[in-house]
């Protein structure tokens, strides 16, 4: 049963199989699990993410003084509701959170990572379009099978 953390407030919430996800609430703050667009997750959300969730987690890490940053969100929200809930997507402020990126090794933004039970599967520098971010994706966690 896929155990997926509620961005909104840290609950694990556990699917029943024949429930769909994507209109799933939250059985503790009853809001939406999948918004339809990136969460944003502070230091402990993430890592809170990274440790719970069973579906695969990408994040970007990004900052407001970032160019490419601000030009990658609108395709990091299509990939998101490309794929989402099949994976969760989120993004950390690296400026409000330093403490997380240099955790991860953030060396340059945009950056994204893939996390899967617990641990780092793939990660990528620079901005990327939707449909690119979508095959990286694809590639990067979804071929291997749920
Ligand atoms: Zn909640």
């Amino acid at each position: 049963m896929p155990q997926i953390v509620c961005p909104a407030c840290g609950a694990i919430n556990r699917i029943p199989p024949g429930k769909p996800a994507e209109t799933a609430r939250c059985g503790k703050c009853r809001e939406p699990l999948f918004q339809g667009r990136p969460a944003d997750l502070d230091g402990a959300g993430l890592a809170r993410h990274i440790t719970r969730d069973s579906i695969p987690l990408v994040v970007d890490f990004w900052a407001d003084w970032c160019g490419p940053c601000k030009m990658m969100a609108p395709e990091f929200v299509k990939a998101a509701q490309a794929l989402e809930p099949l994976v969760r997507f989120a993004k950390l402020d690296t400026e409000a959170a330093p403490e997380a990126a240099a955790a991860h090794g953030i060396r340059s933004i945009p950056t994204m990572m893939v996390f899967r039970n617990g641990r780092e599967v793939a990660r990528q520098s620079g901005a990327m379009p939707a449909g690119q971010i979508v095959q990286w994706l694809r590639d990067a966690v979804l071929a291997l099978g749920s």
